[in-house]
């Protein structure tokens, strides 16, 4: 059969039977969809025989691109070993074992235990229960709360759904769990920039103005709940999913400075933003944060196979094990052998090819140069990067910053358009988004800028 042949019996397949997350069922059976046949280090290949540049990491996760053959050997090696036995009931396995050791010799001195899970989402839903768990054996029950923030991410479970706060998920599938609130974002360019300022003698007050005003909202929310009830904050270093949001600098030292005064613990969710992306091991260490707990998922097996898990501080882990007894709580895939074997060697190359630090020193600093240059194109209102996570905010008036009317749907323009030539951007609303693989190289990073340049171009004459 021709490719092509086989590419549209794929989609008619596919177009009858199957339902694909964060999609409009309806429109993908008219439109179709993309069928990815195979990838080879930072390009993604389709049924029709083109060659994409990834610049999404799949979904932020394949993080040593897609053809890391020691990756295939662990898992090949493992399956032949041990395909499949769980930790439930006092059993475990190598792989499980030296993985909860090697990250906790990773993470921050004061992290030294792991609860594995299959996914970020059931990384969140362990790390509830185990918060408001910690709080009951400290005698202190009432202490239910969780403040996570407006437009974050933390996953499709039903848990995970709350306590992201993404306004259209909490619509759809019936309440959400209780006891958790939201407070704003530090989303300058959507919400800081030019909306006025406390301050009578000026329209708009300064980034770190912003920032400081978004952890003042916190202050004043755990004041409106009660300090004695509120459990923890929850949130991303950087926001991922809800458009690369990198906060203003004074954000996390003063949302710090609100902790601080309270007896609160803090979750950082580092499903997107840890195993390097942000050019530390973990976001927090970026921003010189202490997390109680840490989700994790994704970039931990490099996108190869599925596996996440909660690091524990010892402040939580120690009286969960101290005072807990059994912790009714679990997956089937906890710690699933081949998953922890994939994520093992995933951390073995990571180290033994420098790959933190390159973002950091290296790849980070270039693709921030030659990102920016794209600030000047006159669709774009923002152009901003930290570490290889990117945004574009796309404007109607690049000197007041006004926005496309919604229904013109200017950013999913946009990502079509990439994708026709040849790049995964992703838009949220108007934002464009790129996470690419952290072994992309300079030249990549130039293909990169180039196609984003020429899908702008393209975008702004088709809205002509
Ligand atoms: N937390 C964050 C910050 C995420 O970005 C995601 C997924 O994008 C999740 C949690 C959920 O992870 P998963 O899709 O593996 O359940």
């Amino acid at each position: 059969m021709a490719i092509n042949d086989a590419g549209e019996r794929l989609k008619a397949l596919d177009a009858r039977h199957h339902l694909h997350p964060f999609t409009d069922f309806k429109q993908l059976g008219e439109q179709g969809s993309r069928i990815i046949t195979g990838a080879s280090g930072v390009y993604i290949h389709d049924a029709d025989g083109q060659r994409i540049l990834d610049g999404m990491a799949g979904l932020w996760c394949v993080n040593l691109g897609y053809d890391q053959p020691e990756l295939v050997a662990a898992a090949s090696q493992q399956m032949t070993q041990l395909p499949y036995y769980n930790t439930f009931f006092k059993t475990a396995h190598p792989p499980a074992i030296e993985l909860a050791a090697e990250l906790c010799r990773l993470a921050p001195e004061h992290i030294n235990h792991v609860f594995f899970t299959g996914s970020g989402s059931e990384a969140n839903d362990s790390m509830l229960r185990m918060v408001r768990r910690f709080w009951a054996l400290k005698g202190k029950p009432e202490k239910q709360w969780i403040i996570a923030r407006e437009n974050g991410y933390h996953g499709s479970t039903v848990a995970g759904m709350s306590l992201g706060g993404m306004a259209p998920m909490h619509a759809q599938g019936g309440p959400c769990v209780p006891g958790i609130t939201h407070i704003r974002q530090p989303y300058w360019f959507a919400e800081g920039r030019g909306k006025g300022s406390e301050s009578p003698e000026s329209d708009t007050h300064s980034r770190d103005d912003f920032g400081r005003l978004c952890a003042e909202a916190l202050d004043a929310r755990i004041q409106e709940l009660g300090p004695d009830n509120v459990a923890a904050f929850l949130a991303e270093p950087v926001q991922g999913a809800g458009g690369a949001i990198m906060p203003p600098d004074s954000y996390w030292p003063a949302i710090k400075a609100v902790l601080a005064k309270y007896d609160i613990l803090l979750v950082v969710d580092e499903v997107i933003c840890g195993f390097g992306r942000l050019g530390e091991w973990f976001g927090s260490q970026h921003y010189d944060l202490k997390p109680d707990l840490m989700p994790i998922a994704k970039g931990l097996s490099s996108g190869y196979l599925p596996i996440g898990g909660v690091l524990v501080g010892d402040r939580v882990a120690d009286t969960l094990i101290e005072e807990g007894g059994e912790f009714f709580h679990g997956f089937t895939y906890s710690g699933h052998p081949v998953c922890a074997a994939v994520a093992l060697k995933t951390l073995e190359i990571m180290q033994r090819e420098d790959i933190v630090t390159r973002v950091r020193d290296d790849l980070g600093p270039y693709l921030a140069s030659r990102w920016a240059t794209l600030a000047d194109h006159p669709l774009v209102g923002e152009a901003r990067s930290l570490g290889l996570m990117g945004a574009l905010e796309l404007v109607a008036d690049k000197a007041s910053g006004e926005r496309f009317a919604t229904s013109l749907a200017v950013g999913n323009l946009c990502r079509d358009i990439c994708f026709e030539t040849g790049l995964v951007m992703r838009s949220v609303g108007d934002t464009m988004i790129i996470s690419p693989p952290l072994v992309i190289t300079h030249e990549q990073i130039d293909a990169l800028v180039s196609l984003a340049r020429a899908a702008l171009d393209e975008t702004a004459r088709q809205l002509a």
